[in-house]
């Protein structure tokens, strides 16, 4: 037996395998214990071996966990510690002026919480203008350590924004002291500023608000101090406690800010009165289709744009709708016509009484939301608006928004059909059949129903796949408990067609066009069918 079939092929240290040699090569040593010794002394070496790369594995190991970690504190320090001071921030203040009025809540003796937000002047942001980045951080830097040094012990000092600082002081007795910091803050703030070259002197306001005089949650703490500061600011006094007043005073301005975007919006819509205006297409509901006729009347009416351009005579709105949409135009163009169609449902409230008018009470008005307007932000408040205007309710309003619109992005279309819904609004899909959208997803969103787009109605009677495509869409709208309303009918056999299917709401030239409000409130009478198998 060699001396490599006891220790086999692994790689052993030059002077490990010299004593093993020795000891195989002595004859006083019994063959067998020899060879034992052997074995398992190279055996523990290996071991040995294999044990120090496990632990210098596990040391890279630790090392790369504290990099880690390391890296982690760096991220969690910049989260909560301004950059330039290395303040805590306003997710600090926030954390600590939770606790803080937590603590002073059930404290058995009173407590005072003083916040005070310090905001440096307009020289600051002159400097800013004129000085290099560096110098300037270097004032920001240098006031959070002016302040840090006047700080009582009871107070915690935050940078909160590029040039605001807030102190929040806790303290058991009220009055002066309150003051006496607000002091002592600004005198060590507008001390000049020695620069290598020049001196600068920056000033500051402050805003003072005090629990639990002037607020007793953290939210209105800041914001009543916010308001002080404001104030501050505004009276150019070196610093400001809050006093109720001020509160009235920041709401009169609101209100003063929307009586200016009330006169601007008025004006949006006299102006777009003097060019466009809507017409009414009667939405007829069948109550009868058979060998003597027809049987129904009006419901509702969809509202559609038209457009007298001055020099152009009649634009189709095909032709500026899209141009409209582009340039963004359709949203006040789209909120004109909500306003407009809440004023024709406010007319024909105040209409009731008199006898002939009273249907219209029972009337829908449907108005078109093109998919720009649909994505505005301010869609809903809009609708609002125009309802609130008009003083009419909501549920005689109907919104036609087209399926492209709601695919565009599916979980914001979800809420916002779902608060137009609350609003007590129902809503169409428009041109239902052009897009790819199945019904049975269209079905997550609430849906009073859908308009089968009047392409259909182009070869419905001469075209086996349109008829298998239109009874496959009725069918699977009937299971789904949505109404269909038929758009562009222009011929009995269409509609013979389609109520053999079960549609019983129609809007297209057979019934009538879309006419000016006056002829529409006229026609009423005329459009609604008693025997009669003629359209208007
Ligand atoms: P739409 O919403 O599909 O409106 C129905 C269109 O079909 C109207 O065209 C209507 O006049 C027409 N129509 C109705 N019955 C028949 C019929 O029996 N046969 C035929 N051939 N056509 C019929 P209009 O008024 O030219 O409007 C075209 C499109 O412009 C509308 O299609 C709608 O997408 C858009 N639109 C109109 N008004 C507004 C609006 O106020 N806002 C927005 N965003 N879009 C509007
Ligand atoms: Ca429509
Ligand atoms: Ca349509």
């Amino acid at each position: 037996m060699s001396l490599r079939d006891l220790i086999g092929d692994d790689e052993l240290p030059a002077g490990t395998l010299r004593e093993l040699r020795e000891v195989f090569r002595r004859r006083d040593v019994p063959e067998d214990i020899k060879h034992r010794y052997i074995t398992l002394r190279a055996r523990q070496l290996q071991l040995e071996q294999q044990l120090d790369d496990t632990s210098s594995a596990l040391d890279d190991l630790q090392e790369q966990i504290k990099a880690r970690k390391r890296r982690e504190q760096k991220l969690e320090k910049r989260l909560i510690y301004n950059e330039k001071t290395g303040l805590a921030n306003h997710t600090v203040l926030d954390n600590d002026l939770h606790s803080f009025l937590n603590e002073a809540n059930s404290s058995p003796t009173p407590r005072d919480i003083v916040v005070y937000i310090i905001a440096l002047d307009q020289s600051f942001e002159d400097a800013k203008r004129s000085l290099e980045p560096s110098l300037t951080d270097w004032i920001i830097y240098e006031t959070g350590e002016r302040l840090k040094e006047c700080l009582p012990a009871n107070a915690r000092l935050y940078h909160t924004r590029e040039s605001e600082f807030v102190v929040v002081l806790v303290h058991n007795s009220s009055g002066d002291v309150m003051e006496y910091y607000a002091d002592r803050f600004y005198e060590e703030v507008s001390r000049r500023y020695t620069l290598p070259k020049y001196t600068i002197a920056i000033g500051c306001y402050i805003g003072i608000a005090c629990h639990p005089d002037h607020g007793s949650t953290k939210r209105s703490l800041l914001r009543n101090a916010d308001i002080a500061l404001s104030n501050s600011i505004r009276s150019r006094r070196v610093f400001t406690t809050y006093r109720p007043e001020m509160s009235a005073a920041v709401i009169e301005k609101i209100e003063l800010q929307n009586s200016i975007i009330k006169a601007f919006e008025e004006q949006t819509i006299a102006e777009i009165n003097r060019q466009f205006e809507l017409h009414y297409q009667p939405l007829i509901e069948l109550e009868s289709c058979n060998g003597s006729g027809l049987q129904g009347k009006v419901v509702g009416a969809e509202a559609l744009i038209r457009w007298h351009h001055p020099s152009h005579g009649l634009v189709a709105p095909d032709r500026f709708i899209p141009v409209a949409e582009e340039s963004g135009l359709i949203v006040p163009i789209g909120t004109w016509a909500l306003y407009t169609a809440s004023d024709l449902l406010a007319s024909w409230g105040r209409s009731v009484g008199e006898q002939r008018n009273r249907r219209f009470d029972q009337l829908f008005v449907s108005v078109n939301v093109s998919p720009r307007q649909f994505r505005d932000e301010y869609l809903l408040s809009n609708i609002e608006r125009a309802l609130s205007r008009a003083e009419v309710a909501a549920d005689n309003l109907r919104l036609e928004i087209t399926e492209s619109s709601i695919m565009d992005d599916p979980e914001d279309s979800l809420y916002k059909i779902h608060r137009i819904r609350e609003m007590g609004i129902e809503v169409s899909i428009d041109d239902f059949g052009t897009g790819y959208s199945s019904l049975s997803y269209l079905k997550r969103f609430p849906i009073r129903s859908i308009k089968l787009d009047r392409t259909f109605m182009g070869d419905l009677l001469t075209d086996k796949a349109t008829m298998s495509i239109v009874r496959a869409i009725c069918n699977m709208a009937a299971g789904l408990g949505i109404e269909v309303i038929v758009e562009g009918v222009e011929q009995y056999e269409q509609i013979r067609f389609l109520w053999e299917l079960g549609c019983r709401r129609y809007q297209g030239y057979y019934f009538g066009r879309a006419v000016p409000q006056d002829l529409f409130s006229a026609a009423l009478d005329d459009w609604s069918l008693e025997d009669s198998s003629n359209g208007a």
